[in-house]
């Protein structure tokens, strides 16, 4: 009587084990869909908003923004300055400041949908983390240089 329960257990534990091990060798053979983050990146959707950020013309390979101030007027959320300036000679204002104060901003898309120039668009920069509320106040004009 005590030998049979003995066994009964055994037989237990050692199904117990077999399902597990099934459960292991099954996800062997399903596709990874897990990142080793931060030394692998995600691929992002393209429909993905990150924080705004100015961009070039394909064509001219320079930001095409006119500063026309349009962006800054219809951000209803008072996050982007622009200033500019008229060089000696040049018809038209070359852009001098285009700072985001990204703490601010909803990601509504009105100044991206707004500028008449296309120049700037959302980011795909998901990796996005500060101590301070002044790193997330960003000089675009710096980072569109970084980009290259
Ligand atoms: S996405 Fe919206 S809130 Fe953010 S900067 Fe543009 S207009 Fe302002
Ligand atoms: S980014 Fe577009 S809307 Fe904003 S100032 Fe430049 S041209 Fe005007």
């Amino acid at each position: 009587m005590k030998n049979n329960g003995y066994f009964k257990e055994l037989f237990v534990g050692a199904k117990s084990l077999l399902v597990g091990l099934g459960v292991t060798f099954k996800a062997f053979t399903q596709p990874i869909v897990t990142v080793q983050y931060p030394r692998e990146k995600l691929e992002i959707t393209p429909n993905y908003r990150g924080h705004i950020e100015l961009v070039r013309d394909p064509e001219t390979g320079e930001c095409p923004c006119i500063v026309c101030g349009m962006c800054a007027r219809t951000c209803p959320c008072g996050c982007i300055t622009v200033k500019g300036e008229k060089k000696e000679g040049e018809k038209r204002k070359s852009l001098t400041v285009f700072q985001l104060d990204f703490t601010k901003c909803s990601l509504c898309g009105l100044c991206v949908e707004s500028c008449p120039k296309a120049a700037i668009d959302f980011s795909q920069d998901y990796n996005i983390a500060g101590f301070t509320r002044e790193e997330f106040h960003y000089d675009l004009i710096k980072r569109l240089e970084e980009r290259g």
